[in-house]
């Protein structure tokens, strides 16, 4: 078979990812759900990677999905302290734009010819016109909701500002992919459809929630395994947001009150946490005492989606990142919401309109100052544990989210018809 008439039933797709767990997690399920659909993939991952936790998840996902080609994208050393930021992310942006004249010799050859390229948003100004030189579609995949990106994509056209170098370059891409899905964001994806935000803007395809993918389960959980069901608190902030030491007392005070059984990933860059002397420096003896057999804490890279899925949770206290919103949406697991920075109090919102979770907005940011009390946190804790009507509601966000992606959804229409037009471009 020749390699155009092979192109018009099977397209060949290339996915660019960027740097950061957050980032990168909605690539792999997205390499996962266009393979399901019988696309070719190749997928283009940054090297080295920002953490250790990127590098083993890209390894173990290229061991599973042995049908994904892997092309590393070597990237120059940055020997310039001007490009450095206290987030290693942005640092990691900064590196991989200077490399980008390496792209070309890595995307001109891949056989048979690529109908598309994927990139993540904040490549978008880096890689657009590599792409265009090359007169290849360049779609971008948006890691947060649509009502992120109207902002995303708006904020230039009124504001000057170098930061938003890819919300407006993301205007001249073939489309933008979001992890997302119509009836949870009806509202803003017809914003971004109707024509009345910009002049000119690509089309939107709401392809989400993009589904974990089978590999992601890896660790054994004896300890959940042992609890009763929902009876668990998981508490996270995600990959890149720490906690002060304040902070964490109040919250290991609220956790020791509240009498709920809990699962608590902390996350304190500036004492890196090594082993238990250093926690209990951080907490204290006697709260140390106080939680023991009823929680278990946690310092390193724990697996997020698989402690969801897990039965014994009952609830999550979060900071809200788009793709922890989206994995307790596909769980149907209750939120109680404390956004830490970005684009999370925009997610909170939403998990409180969807009737997911509760968002106590006196809280404020996570670290601007503001140092929420053990007994507030405690009390917000029981209120959402105890919360039967929260969990019905929850368990029909679930539903609608899987039927949104199961046969016939709308995010599976969208993605299907998206792939139909990939086999005509050749
Ligand atoms: N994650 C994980 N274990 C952790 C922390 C995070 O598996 O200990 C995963 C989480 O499931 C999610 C991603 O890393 O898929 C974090 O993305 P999110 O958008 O929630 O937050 P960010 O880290 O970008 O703030
Ligand atoms: N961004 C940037 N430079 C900055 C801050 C933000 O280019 O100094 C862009 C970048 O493209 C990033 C996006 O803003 O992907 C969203 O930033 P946010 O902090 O919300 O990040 P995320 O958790 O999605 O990485």
């Amino acid at each position: 078979m020749s390699d155009s008439s092979d192109l018009k039933s099977r397209p060949h797709v290339a996915l660019l990812s960027s740097a950061g767990m957050g980032h990168l997690t909605p690539f792999i399920r997205l390499a996962a759900s266009l393979t399901a659909h019988n696309v070719q993939v190749t997928f283009i991952t940054p090297h080295p990677t920002v953490t250790l936790a990127e590098s083993e998840s890209l390894s173990h996902f290229f061991s599973t999905f042995t049908q994904i080609t892997r092309k590393h994208f070597h990237l120059l050393p940055l020997d310039d302290p001007s490009a450095n930021s206290e987030d290693p992310s942005y640092y990691h942006f900064e590196v991989i734009r200077r490399s980008s004249h390496l792209l070309r010799p890595i995307l001109s050859p891949l056989s048979p010819p690529l109908s598309a390229l994927i990139t993540d948003m904040s490549l978008a100004s880096t890689v657009i016109g590599i792409t265009d030189a090359l007169r290849l579609p360049n779609y971008i995949l948006f890691t947060s909701s649509a009502k992120v990106s109207i902002l995303f994509l708006y904020f230039h056209s009124i504001v000057s500002t170098k930061t938003t170098e890819n919300g407006k370059k993301m205007t001249e891409s073939s489309g933008i992919l979001i992890n997302t899905y119509e009836s949870i964001e009806q509202e803003s994806l017809a914003v971004l459809s109707n024509g009345q935000l910009l002049e000119k803007l690509p089309p939107v395809f709401a392809i989400g929630p993009l589904p974990p993918c089978n590999f992601e389960k890896s660790q054994p959980l004896a300890w959940l395994d042992d609890q009763p069901a929902k009876s668990v608190l998981y508490i996270s902030f995600g990959g890149r947001t720490a906690t002060s030491r304040e902070q964490m007392r109040e919250l290991g005070d609220g956790l020791g009150r509240s009498g709920n059984r809990f699962l608590w990933v902390v996350k304190d860059k500036k004492v890196y946490v090594e082993d238990d002397s250093e926690l209990v420096e951080v907490l204290g003896h006697g709260l140390m005492e106080r939680m023991k057999g009823r929680g278990l804490v946690v310092k390193n890279w724990f697996n997020q989606e698989e402690v969801l899925s897990h039965q014994a949770i009952g609830g999550f206290l979060s900071h809200c990142g788009w793709n922890s919103v989206n994995e307790a949406i596909w769980h149907g697991v209750p939120m109680l919401s404390w956004p830490q920075h970005g684009d999370q109090k925009i997610n909170a919102d939403l998990v409180e309109r969807i009737g997911l979770g509760m968002w106590v907005e006196s809280w404020g940011w996570g670290g601007d100052g503001v140092v929420v009390k053990g007994e507030e946190i405690a009390e917000r804790v029981e209120e959402l544990m105890g919360n039967e009507l929260l969990r019905l509601r929850a368990a029909s966000v679930r539903e609608e989210a899987r039927r949104a992606v199961g046969d016939g959804g709308s995010s599976h229409k969208t993605l299907t018809d998206l792939i139909e037009t990939w086999k005509t471009f050749l």
